[in-house]
């Protein structure tokens, strides 16, 4: 990539966050990072769009009608689209629920907890459209790479960027590459 800061954004869909722990589990790396990259939209930063990109990595699958809007908006920034981690990939934990009918999900929250009784199901039309199945983000979206693990390793994040600042294919160990 060029000699001008390499411009990444990175956003959470139907994620936990653990993916961006991840990445912040490079420690002082970072720092070395930072002399590189900058970065656009991020739960990082205090930025409220993707505007355009060198790398967009994404972290969740896509579980409403929000994850959408903002997984179109990182595809026609970012050049090169990640997905980082099980979620984004494959759906995750959080698509153990594709089992389950939405309505009965709900149900069971908002309605039948103790606490919650005679409560309603939220409606408010500021709240996004919950899907009734979580999506891996490549079938909403081409994804260029896809870097597994939940999350994947810090170290595994450090190469895989760090490849692709040094204009390679990323070429991960496999002992970095693991699905748990
Ligand atoms: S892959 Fe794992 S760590 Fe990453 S967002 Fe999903 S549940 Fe969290």
């Amino acid at each position: 990539m060029a000699d001008r800061k390499v411009r990444i954004a990175t956003t959470s869909l139907a994620g936990c966050f653990g993916c961006h722990m991840s990445i912040l589990d490079i420690d002082e790396a970072l720092f070395d990072l930072l002399e590189r990259v900058e970065f656009d939209r991020s739960p990082l930063t205090d930025i409220k769009h993707c505007g355009p990109c060198d790398l967009g990595i994404i972290e969740g699958g896509v579980c409403n009608a929000e994850n959408v809007h903002v997984l179109k908006e990182f595809r026609r920034n970012c050049k090169v689209l990640v997905a980082l981690g099980a979620c984004a990939i494959s759906g995750g934990i959080p698509a153990m629920r594709n089992n389950i009918p939405l309505r009965a999900c709900f149900q069971e929250v908002y309605e039948y907890e103790p606490g919650t009784l005679g409560h309603h199901l939220p409606n408010d039309p500021e709240l996004p459209l919950p899907f009734d199945k979580v999506h891996p983000i490549n079938e909403v979206v081409h994804v260029d790479y896809f870097l597994p693990g939940c999350p994947p390793p810090a170290e595994a994040i450090l190469r895989f960027v760090g490849d692709l600042l040094a204009g390679r294919t990323p070429a991960i160990d496999p002992h970095l590459l693991h699905y748990d």
